[in-house]
């Protein structure tokens, strides 16, 4: 069992799109274990994308995920971490496969719709950046 971390980003919380994701999530099996709505800040946002600041595209990345609030989530399950990269899909929408989350919902490679952890470490550090301990059940 394991567990990683999840954004629903602004372009999607701002479209009505909360419930419609997170039905995919649980839908795929995974659980969740700890969830918040918050509106991040520039310092929130600009540490959480620390490993993309050299990235030509970090300044509109940030502004981007501070543009309105998002839904922060803790999911577990078989290879979640993976699975959940899977139920995304594709970094860029318009490559996503039929049935994830960008091909559904997302509008373009920076707004597309979620964020999941990408690795074991990066899911313990992350999910340790939005919740607390007894945040989680
Ligand atoms: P995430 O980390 O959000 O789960 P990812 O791991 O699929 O997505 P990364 O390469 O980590 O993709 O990029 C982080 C985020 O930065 C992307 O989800 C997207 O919102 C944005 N992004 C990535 N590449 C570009 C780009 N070339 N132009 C604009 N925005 C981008
Ligand atoms: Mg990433």
């Amino acid at each position: 069992i394991e567990r990683t971390f999840s954004i629903i980003k602004p372009d999607a919380v701002e479209r009505g799109l909360i419930a419609d994701i997170l039905k995919m999530i649980t839908d795929s099996g995974l659980k969740i274990v700890g969830m918040k709505m918050l509106h991040m800040d520039k310092a929130k946002a600009e540490g959480f994308y620390a490993v993309h600041k050299e990235r030509p595209f970090f300044g509109e990345l940030v502004d981007y995920m501070i543009s309105g609030p998002v839904v922060v989530s803790c999911l577990e399950g078989e290879d979640a971490i993976a699975s959940y990269r899977k139920l995304m899909g594709a970094t860029n929408p318009a490559e996503a496969e039929e049935g994830t989350i960008r091909k559904a919902f997302g509008v373009n490679l920076q707004n597309n719709s979620c964020h999941g952890s990408d690795g074991p470490d990066t899911a313990k550090t992350e999910v340790a950046y939005f919740f607390n301990e007894d945040e989680l059940v």
